[in-house]
């Protein structure tokens, strides 16, 4: 224990609490949140520091993107998820040091002492030592990245909508996205019917012919962690309703509105106004904080390699759980996927063994349940392999859409959200179409090449107050 660096003054027990011991959750993701849930009520005192102040369902972050929902229904306020509970205290800020020894960490310029402590700072992206592609190619792992989509496809038709020289019509209305895993389909599936049913309806100037909207990845088949049956269906949609599928090429370099793409035969160029990335995926940086500080491993993607129990060695009272994890005490040795449900359930053994551990008692093993796998393409169509039974269409929409409703913390964004999906089916109206973000950029397509300034750069605006970058950092 170390008192003197408590700073919580919880009311109305802060007395009684005042013994209890303090567990510190970084990160309120779908693994922090679920460890608070499970603490929430009981006899210890419970710390959640996040960067940003809502939970964030980044399973339909290409709803946002592609203008089918806000940003508010995608997103829940942690103080409203759980800082509701007595013990329960919420934080806004981003933990930039641990101090293993002293058992405390760093953030905001203070140090905090905790006794239990859980790691749950989840995932960022990654472009595989080519940062300077993401100005070029936004990826879709926070809010700002799926508005900065939706801006930058936006900005794109106003301007084709305006222009008078073919070749540059159609460079607008190109997109290209990299990476044909879940979170790519989803989003191409999602772009091309969003600009189909834009240019029908809603531009007068453009064609439905001249939209053109490539998906490209290195592997020979999209959703190559699905079963081969189900990437051939996701593929057929795709491919039936507008997406032109480049498989088995890598992507060599990103210039403004370029793709450079290596594979059979010679390289070629891609031409296209908006760019997405969904290709690569890397730990938050705290793993590679924590190997330095602990001597823990962490494997290629900077995941922390945890013990049984989710310590690292010689660390008992230290958690690492969801994707910033690599838990392989399977029964096949492979480590867990990087998704929401085990994510969830690492968080809720991990709770459980601390409160079993306060009692002095040993926790059962943690076996993962896997509820399986889904992707949905397009209006209606989704692809699913719920543990061998594989479905897909209109059925794999529903169960896709049952699964999303059921996840979904908050009941408000639950009833939005069926509103919204409703709403669409039978209108084909999206109600998130706005251009929103940095109005100094809504004059041409920018393609990435400026810059707006980081609020730390702006004078007045506080550290506090700046836009947080992804979560891996
Ligand atoms: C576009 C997209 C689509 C996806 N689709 C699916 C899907 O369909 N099904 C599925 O199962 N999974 C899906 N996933 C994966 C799933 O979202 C992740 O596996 C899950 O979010 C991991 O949960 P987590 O709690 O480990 O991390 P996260 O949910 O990422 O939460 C991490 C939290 O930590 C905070 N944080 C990070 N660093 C710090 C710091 N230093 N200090 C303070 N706070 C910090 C972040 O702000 C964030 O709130 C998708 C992911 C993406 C990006």
């Amino acid at each position: 224990m170390a008192p003197e660096r408590f700073f919580l003054e919880l009311e109305p027990t802060a007395a009684m609490q005042a013994s209890w011991p303090h567990v510190v959750v970084v990160g309120g993701g779908f693994a922090g949140v679920r460890v608070c849930q499970a603490l929430a009520r009981q006899p210890v005192r419970v710390t959640l520091i996040d960067k940003r102040n809502f939970n964030l369902f980044q399973p339909l972050l290409y709803q946002v993107a592609s203008g089918l929902v806000s940003a508010a229904d995608v997103a829940s306020p942690l103080r409203q998820m759980v800082g509701q509970a007595p013990n329960v205290q919420v934080l806004l800020g981003e933990v930039t040091d641990l101090d293993l020894e002293n058992r405390s960490l760093q953030f905001n310029g203070h140090h905090y002492g905790y006794d239990q402590l859980v790691l749950a700072c989840g995932s960022g992206s990654t472009y595989f030592g080519h940062e300077e592609w993401r100005p070029l190619a936004p990826p879709m792992k926070i809010l700002e990245h799926a508005q900065e989509i939706r801006r930058r496809l936006l900005m794109a038709l106003e301007e084709a909508e305006q222009t008078t020289d073919p070749q540059r019509r159609q460079f607008l209305q190109s997109v290209v996205v990299v990476g044909a895993g879940p979170a790519g389909c989803e989003l191409a599936g999602s772009l091309v019917e969003l600009m189909h049913s834009a240019i029908r309806r809603d531009f007068k100037q453009l064609q439905v012919e001249l939209c053109r909207v490539v998906l490209v990845d290195a592997v020979d088949r999209v959703l190559p962690t699905m079963h081969p049956n189900l990437s051939v269906a996701a593929a057929e949609y795709l491919q039936r309703n507008g997406v032109e599928l480049l498989l088995g090429s890598m992507v060599g370099a990103i210039e403004p509105g370029k793709v450079l793409l290596k594979g059979e035969g010679e390289p070629r160029f891609l031409e296209a106004a908006t760019i997405c990335w969904t290709a690569g995926v890397r730990a938050s940086r705290l793993g590679k904080l924590l190997a330095e500080r602990s001597g823990c491993a962490v494997d290629r993607l900077g995941r922390v390699l945890v013990q049984p129990d989710f310590s690292v060695p010689g660390h008992p009272e230290l958690r690492v759980v969801g994707d910033l994890c690599s838990y392989s005490h399977t029964s096949d040795g492979a480590p867990l996927p990087g998704m929401a449900g085990p994510a969830v359930q690492m968080g809720a053994w991990v709770a459980g063994d601390i409160l079993r551990g306060l009692d002095g008692q040993a926790s059962p093993p943690f076996r993962w349940l896997d509820l399986g796998s889904m992707a949905v393409i397009g209006p209606l169509f989704a692809v699913a392999d719920l543990r061998g039974l594989r479905v897909t269409g209109l059925l794999g929409w529903l169960l896709w859409g049952l699964a999303h409703l059921a996840f979904i913390p908050a009941t408000e964004n639950r009833i939005t959200l069926l509103t919204r999906w409703l709403w669409q089916i039978a209108t084909r109206q999206r109600s998130a179409l706005l251009i929103t973000g940095r109005p100094e950029q809504h004059i041409g397509v920018d393609v990435g090449l400026t810059r707006a300034p980081a609020a730390a750069e702006i004078p007045g605006v506080s550290r506090l107050a700046a836009p947080a970058p992804g979560p891996g950092g």
